[in-house]
């Protein structure tokens, strides 16, 4: 629509499109209003509908994802967890295990990524190992001991579900439903968190392209839930020598540039080398990701999954002060909880 277009011709470019069937999805943003449609509707005469009073011009989205595109909704989806709001000027810190190993672990790296400033404790309960012989996470009594650390830190919940089966489990205990990068083309995982009524943190898959992890996330807001999180968690390449994977740090400036969903760095798997998660983290909120999620453990060394790629508490501490200068060299806030 212009950006003088009236309410009333807005409301009647909707009533017009909805009464030949379509679904509308109106976005207000950059000083002009869109509206999406989506479905499927009788034809449309896109001339009539061009010349309608208030309409600046029609046009088919020819990309394959629509509901994750800026062309569909040009500004940025933010939305809360807990005290922060994801995808806005604020940039966010998701700390904590890998997985969830006993009371003391949860409790203790809970307890301390709070006092560092961290937003959000991850910690996998159910874990999708490589090998069928490796720890497989704790399951529910781990989700439950997840549910202790928010409850004495106040922290929201990140943790990871696997099975379509086992959604509506995890969606009692935790505040953002992982899917990892290994199912994210697990379609009916998709569709039921898609149904599900809690955030969802999507990770890129190992061999996804952009388009692949874009066209999954399509799968979640057809459903109608909107508050999708995009992972860039690195990608397998021909070189594997010294890092686990790739982090495609373009790969963040681009998603940023085609789709409004926040998107949040796991330089953890992403390098996979502790000693190199600082720098990456900082190459990530330098090219605008709006948040990252870290692996910490007490002791990184008798971490029962990702040891290697976990940083120490106080480096997790260390690395929070140096998180927030860069965030503010960049014109965003690091929210005080
Ligand atoms: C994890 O977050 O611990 C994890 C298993 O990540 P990914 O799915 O990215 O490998
Ligand atoms: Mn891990």
């Amino acid at each position: 629509m212009h950006p003088e277009a009236t309410i009333t011709e807005i409301d009647n470019v909707v009533a017009e499109v909805e009464g030949k069937g379509w679904q509308t999805h109106i976005s207000q943003g950059s000083g002009m209003t869109v509206i999406g449609l989506q479905g499927k509707g009788q034809p449309l005469d896109s001339f009539y509908i061009g010349q309608m009073p208030g309409v600046r011009d029609s046009m088919l989205v020819t990309a394959k994802f629509k509901l994750g595109s800026r062309v569909f909704r040009p500004e940025d989806t933010s939305f809360q967890i807990g005290d922060v709001t994801v995808g806005s000027d604020q940039f966010v810190v998701i700390g904590g295990p890998c997985s969830v190993e006993s009371r003391e672990q949860i409790l203790e790296i809970a307890q301390a990524i709070k006092k560092s400033g961290a937003h959000m404790l991850r910690g996998g309960a159910f874990k999708p190992r490589t090998s069928p012989y490796s720890f497989q996470g704790m399951g529910e009594e781990g989700l439950k001991l997840l549910a202790e650390a928010r409850e004495l830190t106040g922290l929201p919940i990140v943790t990871e579900v696997m099975s379509p089966t086992k959604v509506s489990l995890v969606s009692i205990y935790a505040d953002v439903l992982q899917v990892g990068a290994r199912n994210m083309q697990n379609y009916d995982l998709l569709n039921a968190v898609g149904r599900a009524h809690k955030p969802v943190l999507l990770k890129r898959g190992m061999s996804a392209t952009l388009a692949d992890l874009l066209m999954a996330a399509e799968y979640i807001l057809s459903h109608g839930n909107n508050r999708v999180m995009l992972c860039e968690r690195g990608i397998r390449t021909f070189d594997n020598k010294y890092a686990r994977n790739t982090f495609d740090v373009n790969g963040i400036a681009m998603l940023k540039e085609i789709t409004h969903l926040p998107v949040i760095a796991d330089p953890s798997h992403g390098v996979g080398v502790r000693r190199h998660v600082d720098a990456i983290s900082l190459a990530s909120v330098a090219v605008g990701a709006d948040g990252l999620i870290l692996e910490t453990h007490p002791n990184p060394e008798k971490s029962i999954s990702d040891g290697d790629q976990s940083l120490t508490l106080p480096q997790f501490d260390q690395l929070m002060g140096q998180v927030r200068a860069m965030a503010e060299a960049v014109d965003r806030t690091f929210p005080k909880i």
